[in-house]
């Protein structure tokens, strides 16, 4: 069963200091539905001029608006709303996100939308609480520490997850009292756009959010601005690095979350029937464009031939289709360049000693391309070592627990690992001995709010979620008042 597609889409305008408006050069780009490569909408293109706008009426809301004196729990009541406002309209929201990116609706129903909901409920709670200290000093003294924001946030997010990534950014930023500038990724911008509007609705003031849809020069003009204070970047190491060297030559903060190239290890004396069911989650949600994919595969060799073959047959069988058809698994990569990058990583395993199962492309319109396994691979191939972004998993076996961990540490990403095993031992073991951000056991991408997440190595450096994603947008000032 399919269902209806038909969803209002928000005005393709850029929302700065209160007001909707074309971009000052009246450029506009196109934005395309995944599943059918045809166009839903145009949205504005900002330049130059509408990034020093947009900064501008950030700056003017931080520093005379009310939000960043508002106290904290006055902010946090208007985040609870923001959550109110969005569970009202959860499901406009879910069919803008599927559409947009091409995210079977059944995830973006269950996983994206509550998850975003949850993320403004959490910082709402949290920074209720927020608190600074009093110390003890050697000199007769009252000393304390204050809790304050940074400034105007330049959030930029990228295309694989723009709801609950936005989420990610926009909740702690606002919570915490700063202003935010955000630029979306070109090619997926709807529900920001729905966002801007669901914002200012709740209760931030003008100029709180500003919001400026457009593309690469749109997020490097915003990062070279000086009335910028924060930087909060999430896209690919590629980039990423180009903004941190940029942030760093004018001394703002940044914090940078980057690409990964997941390991997820299968020890022998795992449930295997949850470890495979785990092992095809994770590399086939959100069509293997997610950045904690479990992109790569390690498996213990008595259980290995199993798990390639377990692993060859779901290839075939996950239900790849229309994002809006009941019970499919696996909707197309977000757009034609990305689906033409996935295919180059599968042209290469072809003309290696790499075997391939999967890998199809549907007849027919969209940018579809099915899950694909890839065994002997060796690991110093593009396909172990490059952040491929489609669903594609490499299958590798080990002898031992050192050699895993050698082979799972061995890239130079770390942002998501995973361990299949019964043993507690080990399991506490090996979670230290990886390099990773954030590593489960038994299970894959047990995500929440609470639990902080970010980069070592080339998947960059910041923490987001839990306490930490709040303190990357606090700085602390110290008092102390002299009693002597
Ligand atoms: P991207 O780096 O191409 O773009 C990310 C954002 O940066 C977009 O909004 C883009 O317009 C903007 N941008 C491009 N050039 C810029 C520049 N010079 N200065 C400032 N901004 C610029 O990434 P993408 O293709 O949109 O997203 C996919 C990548 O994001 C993958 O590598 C993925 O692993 C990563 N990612 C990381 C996380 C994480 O939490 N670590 C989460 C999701 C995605």
């Amino acid at each position: 069963m399919t269902i209806t597609r038909s969803v209002p889409l928000p005005q393709g305008l850029l929302h700065i200091g209160g007001k909707l408006l074309p971009a000052a050069d009246g450029r506009t780009a196109p934005i395309l539905d995944p599943a059918t490569g045809v166009e839903l909408t145009q949205v504005a293109v900002a330049g130059p001029e509408d990034v020093d706008r947009a900064v501008g009426a950030a700056r003017e809301a931080f520093d005379n608006g009310p939000w960043s004196r508002m106290t904290p729990r006055e902010r946090g009541r208007v985040l609870w709303r923001v959550a109110d406002l969005l569970r009202a309209r959860a499901t406009e929201f879910a069919r803008l996100e599927s559409l947009d990116v091409g995210k079977p609706l059944m995830f973006t129903t269950t996983v994206d939308i509550p998850t975003v909901i949850d993320t403004f409920e959490y910082y709402a709670g949290l920074v209720a609480g927020l608190e600074g200290a009093t110390r003890a000093t050697a000199a007769p003294s009252f000393a304390y520490t204050r809790r304050e924001p940074i400034g105007v946030v330049a959030a930029i997010t990228p295309f694989n997850f723009p709801a609950i990534l936005s989420a990610t950014k926009l909740a702690p930023a606002l919570a915490a009292g700063n202003t935010v500038v955000h630029k979306p990724a070109p090619e997926t911008p709807l529900s920001a756009l729905l966002f801007a509007e669901l914002l200012a609705e709740a209760g931030v003031p003008e100029g709180g959010y500003n919001l400026i849809t457009g593309d690469g020069p749109t997020g490097a003009a915003l990062v070279a601005h000086p009335g910028v204070d924060k930087i909060a970047f999430t896209g690919s190491s590629a980039v990423g690095a180009q903004v941190a060297a940029q942030a760093s030559a004018s001394l703002k903060q940044v914090t940078v979350e980057l690409g990964g190239k997941g390991a997820n290890i299968i020890f022998a004396d795992a449930d295997l029937g949850a470890a495979i069911e785990t092992a095809v989650g994770a590399f086939v949600f959100n069509t293997g464009q997610f950045c904690m994919s479990g992109s790569r595969v390690l498996v213990e060799r008595p259980v290995y031939q199993a798990v390639v073959d377990a692993l060859g047959g779901a290839a075939t069988h996950v239900p790849v289709g229309d994002p809006f058809s009941e019970g499919v698994v696996v909707g197309p990569m977000a757009g034609p360049n990305h689906l033409a990058k996935v295919v180059s990583y599968l042209d290469q395993a072809a003309s290696s000693d790499a075997q391939l199962v999967g890998g199809q492309r549907p007849d027919g319109p969209g940018f579809f391309i099915g899950p694909a396994v890839l065994s002997h691979v060796a690991q110093d191939s593009p396909l172990i070592q490059e952040e491929v972004f489609g669903p594609v998993v490499t299958v590798q076996p080990f002898d031992t627990e050192d050699e895993a961990i050698r082979m799972a540490n061995g890239t130079r990403y770390g942002l998501s690992a995973g361990l299949q095993t019964k043993d507690v031992t080990r399991a506490h073991r090996v979670a230290g001995a990886l390099n990773a951000g954030i590593v489960w056991v038994n299970g894959w991408a047990l995500l929440d709010p609470a639990m902080p997440f970010g980069g070592v190595g080339a998947s960059g450096y910041g923490r987001e979620n839990g306490p930490e994603g709040l303190d990357g947008y606090l700085r602390t000032k110290s008092v102390v008042i002299n009693l002597a």
